[in-house]
């Protein structure tokens, strides 16, 4: 139950919103609405640094990010549940990284997402009445505008298998910043270079609407669940090793 805000301030900007601390299953919880409060705050504009930031300074250690996405792949269908494993980042001109000047830096980015949280959401989705992939490559493009048939296409052939616009930077901070973090990605519809289904993906908001809604019950049962089985995450190479040296190299307090 939520029970406390939390207005934050970092010296990146404001977060995308008040925080919401709570308890969900014996455990402590955090909310940030990554699209801000009315979700007018789009994909481009999001204030990543600063969302990650605030929630690193409020204690927080294990990020459990959703996000909508386009299937750019028959097999996999509206309505699944995809627990990515990897990124291909097609934004620009986004800021992304907390790197401070001439302090050269290279993270490790091999395995784009915490593994211990990716296995705890792979078991509890497992035991749910749901679609799902446990393995899959988002396409993170730019936004706001959705790909062109001859862009979804080739990240079809690029390996990729869903379309979003938010992974990156997100799971890059959140590493830098040593969180543990994963996602649980909706697919609402097929991007537009599925071959034989393209009118499915201008089908219309509504049909979009519909799978997400769908969704919801059952993604908010996944969270009860990885609430409850965030404690065995106790011990990760997300908060050490390199990242350990990136920190101390950029005098920055990541306890
Ligand atoms: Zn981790």
């Amino acid at each position: 139950m939520i029970s406390e805000n939390v207005e934050t301030k970092t010296p990146y900007g404001k977060p995308s919103g008040i925080i919401r601390v709570g308890e969900l299953c014996g455990e402590r919880v955090a909310f940030l609405p990554r699209h801000g409060e009315d979700h007018t705050i789009p994909p481009h504009k999001v204030p990543y640094k600063a969302n990650l930031s605030a929630l690193k300074s409020i204690g927080v250690r294990h990020v459990i990010a959703t996000c909508v996405v386009g299937s750019l792949r028959k097999e996999i269908r509206p309505g699944a549940f995809v627990v990515p494993d990897q990124f291909i980042n097609f934004t620009w001109g986004r800021d992304d990284t907390y790197r401070v000047d001439r302090q050269l830096v290279h993270l490790q980015m091999a395995e784009s997402y915490c593994e211990h949280v990716r296995n705890i959401i792979s078991r509890e989705i497992k035991a749910m009445n749901v679609n799902y992939r446990i393995k899959g490559t988002v396409v993170v493009i730019q936004g706001p505008r959705f790909s062109t048939v001859a862009e979804s296409k080739m990240f079809a052939l690029w390996g990729g298998d869903i379309v979003n616009m938010t992974q990156y930077p997100e799971c890059f901070f959140a590493r830098e910043l040593g969180i543990c973090y994963g996602v649980v990605a909706t697919v609402t519809d097929y991007d537009v270079g599925v071959p034989s289904l393209i009118s499915m993906r201008t089908e219309s908001v509504d049909a979009v609407l519909k799978v997400f809604h769908r969704n919801t019950k059952a993604t908010l049962s996944l969270i009860q669940r990885l609430a409850s089985a965030s404690k065995e995450i106790t011990d990760c190479v997300c908060a050490t090793n390199r990242i350990a040296e990136y920190y101390k190299l950029a005098n920055i307090d990541s306890s």
